[in-house]
């Protein structure tokens, strides 16, 4: 059996939507200091972009988050890497990923990094997938809503494959 991809954002509304959210992140923290705290993987191709588009200084980070794994659907259980590290007290951040799906991983990242004292945190996604029994997730910075389909390119991938395509595609096997 073969993947079937369908076109679902193209890479030229990616590229008008994610100026428009870096302008508005620009413009919400121009008398602060920034940091971007980058979800590992999924989030880095977003993020490249975001931040070539921000015209305020920031530093960035990587945190690691994961409840996938290899499957299509979350496994529940969120882990989270060695956030401990992150030198984020007192900074104003911006967690930044790819997917809020049943919100439940950003719902741990948001709670484990506000015990590490940042002045604010927010959350910047470029997709918001609707799902029935979802988490409710205040995100600040939102590229686009997509409906409960499984997702893949433009960073995001299926067991490793696909985060290469420029757009975002609806992927069934
Ligand atoms: P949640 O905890 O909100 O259910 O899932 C969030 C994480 O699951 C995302 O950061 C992403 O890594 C992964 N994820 C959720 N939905 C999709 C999807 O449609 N496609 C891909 N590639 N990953 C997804």
């Amino acid at each position: 059996m073969s993947d079937t991809l369908r076109p679902l954002i193209s890479a030229a509304r990616i590229r008008g939507r994610v100026a428009e959210l870096a302008r508005q992140i620009s413009d919400d923290h121009r008398a602060a200091s920034l940091t971007l705290l980058i979800v590992l993987k999924g989030a880095t191709v977003f993020a490249a972009d975001l931040m070539r588009r921000i015209s305020v200084p920031f530093v960035i980070d990587f945190v690691r988050a994961s409840s996938y794994g290899k499957a299509m659907r979350s496994s529940g259980a969120v882990v989270i890497e060695d956030e401990a590290r992150l030198d984020i007290a007192g900074h104003h951040v911006i967690v930044v990923e790819d997917i809020v799906d049943s919100g439940l991983t950003i719902s741990t990242l948001v709670a484990a990094l506000r015990k590490l004292g940042p002045a604010s945190l927010d959350v910047c996604a470029l997709l918001h997938k609707h799902v029935d029994g979802a988490k409710p997730v205040d995100i600040r910075y939102k590229g686009f809503d997509i409906p409960n389909e499984f997702v893949v390119g433009y960073g995001m991938d299926y067991a490793e494959r696909y985060r290469h395509l420029p757009g975002v595609y609806r992927l069934t096997l």
